[in-house]
């Protein structure tokens, strides 16, 4: 068994064990283990095999037995077990209609089904009122529901990276490309679909039906299913003629206005065949969101990024040390990374005061000792005190290297006053960057009421950037905003916010925002060469 597999099943058993009432903590380990085993370098069942699995971090004893059930069986007899007493197959159908999976359960008891298609006869029939906590008023909402496919939708987004994972996953094992809202790098997605080509469908349909991460199918046309996931995720399925699959993965992927502007789609086997048969240059898919027909810029690429400016270490929150984090980045091929860890206003973890921030500098110096010519920057992640002013002295920002500036507490302000104090943080001279700038956690927290074009002026008179922060359920500034903020000629800057070095992998995620807001290589500060950003602004801008 592969590393994504041995993985796959690990989270389908931490779901298990969340349906089951199991203690959460258990799940959840199950799901970092999961998370721990995606990111292995090395073959784990190898690992399993010599005893050696719980050297990697987050495998204790029990979830290196199941691994070891695992790999010696290919499967977890309490997986299994679960799976007959939980029916995540009604579970996955039940969440996507709107249940929770404890009523879903519980109507799959009541009624004596076991299977989504049991579960459309019993509607069919009308028995779903009979189930205990089922009015009326349920019953139509289900029916419509079931009723209403065309345009299958969570309930609510994936975040990106969750996104990848799952029709990354799925695109994978089937051996077509993952569409829908991931392809164009949507924040957060609602359609996910995989696109195949093979001249009959049959055979990858009930592959389709017989993966892991699949457990009820919702619909099933000749050429195409919908099935949906234990969490009740939709993921639809396209099984194109290959002569065809271009068009197919093209109308699977652009928003539904940019491909309607470009039909009627001629056939054709990949997606370039398809513009040149329209006489159209080459749109890449993150641009796909209004209709356009235009060359579109140059924009900037994972390979144009030089260095990290935004990552966090064992001095605050960060799960690793500065040389770690240094070698992380050096493995990119970065040229520099800053270490901007916070100070004490944030709160809830542990902040650096002046004089942590001169001890920081010390262990700073070793590394880049080490490393050189690679360049570590002594950088913060400063707070943005309720007033406007900083979390630590001019003189020791002035020492520093990189200072970002950050709102923690108090993202609820109103308008006016989030931005003066926001504006007054900026005009301190040391600042560089804004972190963060609309403070959003992706189906946690709403945006933040701050007056971008406001903060865009001031930015610009200060020369400070925005940033675009990669981390999955942030990922702010959003497209939108980096398109407005270079439209007013901010610069941004594409972070990572690492708080490990495996969260250095999100650079993908900022760039990829970016992308979707037109950036191209000139607007992103950290694609300049190290020289650059250490003098300062004055050049870059
Ligand atoms: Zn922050
Ligand atoms: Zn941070």
């Amino acid at each position: 068994m592969e590393n994504p597999e041995l993985a796959d099943r690990l989270d389908a058993f931490a779901s298990l064990l969340e349906l089951g009432d199991a203690n959460p903590y258990t799940a959840r380990a199950y799901r970092r283990a999961a998370e721990t085993i995606r990111a292995a370098p090395s073959p784990v069942a190898d690992l399993v095999r010599s005893g050696r699995v719980r050297d990697l971090r987050g495998i204790g004893s029990g979830i290196e037995a199941r691994l070891r059930e695992l790999v010696e069986t290919g499967e977890i007899a309490e997986l299994a077990e679960l799976e007959r007493e939980l029916a995540p197959d009604l579970v996955g159908l039940g969440r996507y209609l709107g249940l929770s999976a404890k009523r879903s359960v519980e109507l799959g008891r009541a009624l004596g089904i076991r299977t989504a298609d049991e579960l459309r006869e019993a509607a069919a029939a009308g028995r779903l009122r009979t189930a205990p906590g089922i009015g009326p008023k349920t019953e139509a909402r289900l029916l419509e529901a079931l009723a209403h496919e065309a345009e299958p939708r969570p309930r609510r987004g994936l975040l990106l990276n969750r996104a990848w994972e799952l029709v990354g996953g799925i695109a994978a094992a089937l051996g077509g490309e993952a569409a829908g809202d991931v392809r164009r790098w949507r924040d957060s997605c609602e359609l996910l679909a995989v696109v195949c080509a093979a001249p009959d469908p049959r055979h990858m349909l009930a592959r389709f039906t017989e993966l892991p991460q699949i457990v009820a199918v919702v619909e099933h046309d000749e050429r195409r299913a919908v099935g949906v996931t234990v969490d009740g995720m939709p993921v639809e399925l396209v099984v194109a003629e290959p002569q065809r699959f271009g068009t197919a993965l093209m109308r699977a992927t652009g928003s539904r206005a940019y491909v309607a502007a470009l039909e009627p789609l001629p056939g054709a086997p990949d997606a370039q065949a398809v513009y040149r048969a329209l006489d159209l240059p080459w749109c890449p898919p993150e641009l796909r969101e209004e209709p356009f027909r235009g060359e579109p810029p140059a924009l900037v690429e994972a390979t144009d990024i030089r260095g990290d400016l935004h990552c966090h270490t064992t001095w605050s929150d960060g799960k690793a040390s500065v040389e770690e984090m240094a070698r992380g980045a050096r493995a990119r091929g970065y040229d520099y990374l800053a270490i901007c860890d916070h100070t004490p206003a944030v709160g809830a973890v542990r902040g650096l005061t002046a004089e942590d921030v001169r001890r920081q500098a010390e262990e700073i110096a070793a590394a880049n000792e080490l490393l050189s010519p690679f360049r570590v920057l002594r950088g913060i992640e400063c707070d943005i005190l309720p007033d406007g002013r900083l979390d630590l002295p001019d003189d020791t920002l002035a020492e520093l290297d990189w200072v970002q500036a950050s709102v923690h507490g108090g993202q609820r302000m109103p308008r006016r006053e989030l931005t003066k104090r926001v504006e007054e943080a900026l005009r301190n001279p040391q600042v560089r960057c804004l972190s963060h700038p609309k403070g959003r956690l992706i189906n946690r927290r709403p945006e933040n009421a701050l007056d971008l074009q406001r903060v865009f002026e001031v930015a610009l008179a200060q020369r400070v950037a925005l940033e675009l922060n990669g981390l999955p359920n942030p990922l702010d500034l959003r497209g939108e905003h980096v398109r407005d903020a270079i439209r007013a000629g901010v610069q941004i800057v594409c972070s990572t916010d690492a708080h490990s070095v495996r969260g250095l992998e999100n650079m993908m995620l900022s760039v990829m925002t970016a992308r979707r807001g037109w950036a191209t290589p000139p607007q992103v500060v950290n694609t300049q060469a190290l020289r650059s950003i250490l003098d300062g602004p004055g050049a870059a801008y």
